[in-house]
């Protein structure tokens, strides 16, 4: 009987093959339970997004591949048949027709039958002391046979297991596992962030939403959507996304940032139009009567381009329609720092995706040795597509697992 080790709550199961699960807490999926505010957006139709890259910032390539393998469809199609059915909602997110992420949980629980869940086990080693009797290795520092044509000699805990699969999840509790081992360790960083800006004129205008997109001038970032005015800056779908592409950007700079918004989404010579058609309409009406944006927004972008609150389009000029456009499509804040979560939502960065074969998710070095999820150098944006990825992982994993004995 071959034995598989699955460290971080997740399961597989085959004929003639024993699971044993090591979860750290005292219950597994609780993570799960609460993703998408209790509701689990567990995929996303991706009819939104332009390329694979949008939807992932880190791992596209190995999307790609894993989508192939388990494909959204293939989510909606596996909970379905165990009894959970599922919606789409307008903005592409798929969820659990119930709306409630413990159906999620309690689906994968009874695909888990027959697997061996130690709960509240930590796992501190994944291989053996350097130099112990497993297989001999050929390389003392890891202690992990690393002759490839024999699978073997990896330990969890202390414990041999032929095959074992690392879903561990974002790495902000540390690489310690890993320690000794020779796998590229991308340094983790938060995802999925808000911004604080520190201009009261802003957020003043805290619970307002404009379709807008935010740019980090100098910088290639950029993200559209639904944005956000807090109490403490910005958040919504846009500032989410461009606190994923920026990532490792705003980390190396320690959060402090300038972002630009362009309240309209649209280009300066369409909102120079847009503008001089309101002008030409209404000559002799107060610009503050005939707002392009939510009145107080607008109110905002007429006292920051320096204009009187009563001033006419006729008086406008071009000077004046020059600084509302400005405005309008590169309004500029400083940012001080991300927004305070508890748990941030993702982590971009883990094991590096130079040290797994991108077919199978095999470690190159330690034949044997999986990894799926989040522990990957592998992150999202926001809509389902993170909870897919670990979806998709998993699946090739074991598929590749399953495989190596010809199950399949
Ligand atoms: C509040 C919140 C809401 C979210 N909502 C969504 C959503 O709606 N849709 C979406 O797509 N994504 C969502 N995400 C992201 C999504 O939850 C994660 O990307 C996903 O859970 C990653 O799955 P994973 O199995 O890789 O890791 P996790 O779900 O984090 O699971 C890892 C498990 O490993 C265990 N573990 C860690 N270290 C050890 C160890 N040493 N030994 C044993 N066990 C260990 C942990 O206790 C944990 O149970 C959300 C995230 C958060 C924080």
């Amino acid at each position: 009987m071959k034995t598989v080790a699955i460290i971080g709550a997740g399961a597989a199961g085959a004929p003639d093959v024993a699971v044993t699960v090591f979860e750290a807490g005292p219950r597994p999926m609780s993570k799960l339970a609460i993703t998408g505010g209790g509701r689990c957006n567990l995929t996303n139709d991706f009819e939104g997004i332009r390329s694979l890259s949008d939807a992932y910032p880190r791992g596209e390539r190995v999307m790609k591949r894993a989508l192939k393998a388990f494909s959204n469809d293939d989510t909606i199609r596996w909970f379905t048949e165990r009894g959970v059915p599922c919606t789409l909602q307008e903005d592409h997110c798929w969820f659990p027709c119930s709306q409630d992420a413990m159906d999620v949980v309690r689906c994968i629980q009874r695909a888990m039958d027959g697997a061996e869940i130690r709960l509240g086990t930590p796992v501190k080693e994944i291989a053996g002391q350097a130099g112990n009797d497993v297989n001999h290795s050929n390389d003392v520092n890891h202690g992990i046979d690393v002759t490839p044509d024999v699978i073997g000699g990896l330990k969890v805990n202390g414990e041999p297991f032929d095959y074992v699969v690392v879903t561990t999840g974002g790495m902000n509790r540390g690489a310690s596992m890993f320690e000794g081992m020779d796998l590229e360790i991308v340094p983790p960083v938060p995802s999925l962030f808000t911004l604080n800006i520190p201009d009261k004129n802003l957020t003043t205008l805290m619970g307002l939403v404009a379709e807008a997109s935010i740019s980090i001038p100098g910088t290639s970032f950029k993200a559209s959507g639904p944005l956000l005015i807090t109490d403490w800056g910005i958040s919504g779908p846009a500032t989410l996304k461009l606190s994923s592409y920026a990532a490792r950007y705003l980390a190396e700079h320690q959060y402090k940032a300038i972002v630009a918004i362009n309240w309209l989404d649209r280009s300066e010579n369409e909102v120079r139009e847009m503008l001089q058609e309101s002008a030409s309409h209404s000559p002799q009406k107060q610009i503050s009567n005939t707002p392009l944006l939510q009145q107080r927004l607008w109110e905002h972008i007429i006292s920051k381009a320096g204009l009187r609150p009563d001033i006419r389009w006729a008086e406008l000029g071009s000077k004046g329609l020059n600084r509302v456009t400005a405005i309008l499509t590169q309004d500029t804040y400083p940012v001080s720092g991300k927004g305070k979560f508890k748990e941030e939502f993702v982590t971009a960065g883990g094991i590096g995706l130079s040290s797994i074969d991108l077919s199978t998710l095999e470690s190159k070095k330690y034949p044997g040795l999986f990894f799926a999820g989040e522990v990957l150098d592998i992150d999202a944006i926001t809509g389902g597509f993170n909870l897919q990825a670990a979806w998709s992982t998993a699946y090739v994993c074991a598929h590749s697992i399953l495989k190596s004995f010809s199950y399949i």
